[in-house]
């Protein structure tokens, strides 16, 4: 088989993690799978290295000489610890130094400006993968698994939305065979960047935080490969984020449906693109722990499988606004939505839920915060005739709000789910503010205050008893 192997952050962020990622790729080797590694940033990286360039252009060049330092050693360890006084230590290194310089003047010229651009933080957001590759495979190579590190911008091909970029599938097929076929086929181990991947005209963007798992699946695919193996630091996919409910569990299977709506809704635990890829051509995903590695994790494919519950798991997504966009304008006139709407679109905003009463009075629609300034401005002024004319009230925004999605494909067609729902976050006095259901079924979302997030999923997952295996 040929296995895609991403490995997260904390997967290759430690010494001990790094032992278990060459113990995995080895046992993958000796029983006969070719194997191509795409690797994370070490835990840590790239926050350091986002943070230093805002820091710059807020005024503040200090942050940037304080990342270095700290980046440098954590690369200087592994690489003491695996490579010794090996000519390849002293290879890895001076690539991590020549890296490092490379982002301190890029810093520097940001602090000199006083500007930061999307494009300028793509390439800075990057560097931690670039600094990770060559660093894992020196380690594989010594180990005596043949490893050669390549940069992803040699791969992936993207449009230019930097920060989320979006991959070209044709192009990014043609190079990345072009490319790794041959490494595969002498035998070797293609380590690659996660996150990055570049414009046809070479500029390099990135696909989203958390993007790594998507430079997986977008590989898988290119190469037509057999399975994708997501390294983690958890069981697989669980009931519920871990951190918030400590009783949660991994969920054996999962089809892709089930996991978009998850992954969409804030699990974490996969890029809420990733699946995309190995959907269209029916490519299984596996969600395993890079320190439990016999622990059988969680396997994604295209069937349904019943596990003998409604739901199988709940999410919440952070940070979010509630806009609505009211009045007695909206009553029977044509148009009100689909402007409403343009006008977001116009700024380029997510919007990640809509409802809208039958009455016709309101539409309501959740946007991420920090986006919410330029949406109001935004329809302000596309609707501002029809607030002038009182037909329409002002716009108005609710902050610090979370949607809640509760996800199983059990629950089609299944009365009184949620009637449970909401009798539970009823007990618990929980205030729902808005609710949306997809015509799939599969999901069932909602909108909470923020302070109410964590003891709302606890509510759900304990009124679906999600903690019983
Ligand atoms: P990596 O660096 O390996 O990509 P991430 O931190 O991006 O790892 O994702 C794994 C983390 O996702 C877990 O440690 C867990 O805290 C969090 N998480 C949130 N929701 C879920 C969920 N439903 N199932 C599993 N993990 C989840
Ligand atoms: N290093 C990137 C991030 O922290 C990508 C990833 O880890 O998947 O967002
Ligand atoms: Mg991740």
């Amino acid at each position: 088989m040929l296995i895609i192997m991403k490995f997260g952050g904390t997967s290759v962020g430690s010494v001990d993690a790094l032992k278990n990622v060459v113990k995995i790729v080895a046992d993958a080797k000796k029983n006969g799978h070719d194997v191509v590694v795409v690797v994370s940033a070490m835990s840590g990286v790239t926050n350091l290295l986002l943070n230093a360039a805002h820091q710059a252009e807020a005024g503040n060049e200090q942050a940037a000489s304080q990342a270095r330092v700290e980046i440098d050693n954590k690369h200087a360890e592994a690489t003491r610890h695996f490579l010794g006084d090996s000519p390849q230590r002293d290879e890895v290194m001076v690539h991590v130094r020549m890296l490092l310089d490379e982002f301190e003047a890029l810093c520097h010229g940001i602090h000199v400006l006083g500007e930061l651009t999307p494009r300028a933080l793509d390439v800075i957001g990057g560097i931690g993968e670039r600094l990770n590759a060559p660093q894992v495979a020196a380690i594989l190579d010594h180990a005596g698994l043949s490893a050669e590190s390549v940069e992803a911008t040699e791969l992936i091909v993207t449009d230019n939305c930097f920060g989320g970029a979006v991959p070209r599938r044709e192009a990014t097929q043609i190079k990345s065979q072009a490319r790794l076929g041959p490494l595969l086929e002498g035998g070797k181990i293609a380590v690659v960047t996660g996150f990055i991947g570049a414009t046809e005209e070479g500029i390099t963007t990135t696909l989203g935080r958390g993007g790594s798992d998507y430079s997986a699946t977008i590989i898988g695919r290119a190469l037509e490969a057999d399975e994708v193996w997501i390294w983690t630091d958890v069981n697989g996919v669980m009931t519920a984020d871990p951190r918030v409910v400590p009783d949660a569990h991994p969920i054996s299977h999962l089809s892709y449906a089930e996991i978009s709506e998850l992954s969409y809704f804030g699990a974490k635990v996969l890029h809420s693109q990733a699946i995309r890829p190995a959907r269209r051509v029916n490519l299984p995903v596996r969600i395993l722990n890079t320190f439990e590695p016999d622990h059988p994790g969680t396997l994604i494919t295209a069937d349904y499988k019943n596990n003998g519950k409604t739901v199988k798991a709940v999410t919440a997504i952070k940070n979010l606004s509630l806009i609505t966009v009211s009045g007695p304008g909206m009553i029977g006139i044509t148009g009100v939505a689909g402007r409403t709407f343009s006008a977001v679109a116009k700024t380029n905003t997510n919007v990640l839920m809509i409802s809208q009463a039958s009455s016709e009075q309101s539409i309501c629609f959740v946007v991420p915060t920090p986006d919410i300034q330029k949406v109001v401005n935004s329809l302000e002024n596309e609707l501002s005739r029809e607030i002038e004319r009182r037909d329409l009230e002002r716009v108005k925004w609710e902050e610090n709000t979370v949607i809640l999605a509760v996800v199983g494909a059990g629950m089609k067609g299944h009365p009184g789910v949620s009637g449970r729902l909401f009798s539970s976050l009823g007990e618990e006095k929980i205030n729902i503010i808005a609710i949306a259901q997809g015509s799939s079924e599969f999901n069932i979302s909602l909108v909470v205050a923020q302070g109410d997030a964590d003891r709302a999923v606890k509510a759900i997952h304990k009124q679906f008893a999600l903690e019983k295996p």
